[in-house]
């Protein structure tokens, strides 16, 4: 039977008298690429603010479950323990630390040295421009070598379900496609994917499935494929028509 590895439901979240999410549900199976896809301001990154826990003061209601268990009052360490990870908007690199650095502190769960540094090499597979690249500073890396670091961090920890927001924004159209490839790859080895993106079209050609958010709600999801035939989706997020 599929395991399921985050459930929500009826979510609601206000910020002050703005009501950013009006009750949603979503739910993502272990093994799954699932997209959340929408414009601007529909609500993505609240929704995945809420499923970490990191949403600043405003009114929360209704349930996310993550492995069956409510997530309430965990400390985002125990969250990582429990094998959830997430790569934030903005990426969030330790600028000043090599990329090798900024590996091993993704790696704060662990303490086997010798496990970390083949995890490492395992995901240098993953990412070689990490590789070539391991003693820089993570500062002076690239818009999307930045993005490729954070993921590969978030990895580190071995987590069974990873967050990525918005991974492709502000990168080159190659990088995007180099972003795209990897986030194929790191599915295709067994790690749940939840990924909000505006890049609708390269983000349904990734995904299994797909849920489309409009002003706080979702407005439509199913499978990825019938989802890119649909002439809503192909008119409203893929420029056609
Ligand atoms: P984007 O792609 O621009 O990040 P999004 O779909 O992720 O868009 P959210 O960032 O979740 O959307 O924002 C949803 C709504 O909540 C927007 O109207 C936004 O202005 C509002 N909002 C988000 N964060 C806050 C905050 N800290 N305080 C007040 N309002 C907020």
């Amino acid at each position: 039977m599929t395991k399921n590895v985050l459930k929500i439901s009826g979510l609601r979240v206000a910020y002050g008298g703005i009501q950013a999410v009006k009750g949603i549900d979503l739910e993502v199976n272990e093994g799954e690429l699932i997209t959340l896809i929408g414009a601007n301001g529909a609500g993505k990154t609240t929704t995945l603010k809420a499923i970490t826990g990191t949403l600043p003061d405003c009114r929360v209601d209704g349930h996310v479950e993550y492995d069956g268990q409510s997530m309430k009052g965990l400390h985002s360490f125990e969250l990582v323990q429990r094998g959830l990870a997430m790569v934030p908007e903005g990426r969030g690199v330790f600028t000043r630390m090599s990329i090798h650095e900024n590996l091993l502190m993704g790696a704060y769960t662990k303490s086997d040295k010798a496990l970390i540094e083949a995890d490492i090499e395992k995901w240098f597979e993953v990412f070689p421009r990490l590789k070539e690249r391991s003693a820089q500073m993570a500062g002076t890396l690239s818009g999307g070598e930045q993005q490729m670091l954070a993921m590969a961090r978030a990895l580190m920890s071995h987590p069974q379900l990873l967050l990525l927001d918005e991974p492709s924004m502000g990168l080159s159209p190659i990088m995007v496609e180099k972003i795209f490839e990897v986030i194929r790859s790191v599915s295709a080895q067994g790690i749940t994917i939840l990924l909000v993106e505006q890049n609708a079209r390269l983000a349904l050609q990734a995904a299994h499935r797909g849920y489309v958010m409009e002003s706080g709600l979702i407005t439509m999801s199913g499978d990825a494929d019938s989802m890119l035939d649909d002439p809503r989706v192909r008119q409203a997020y893929l420029g056609e028509g």
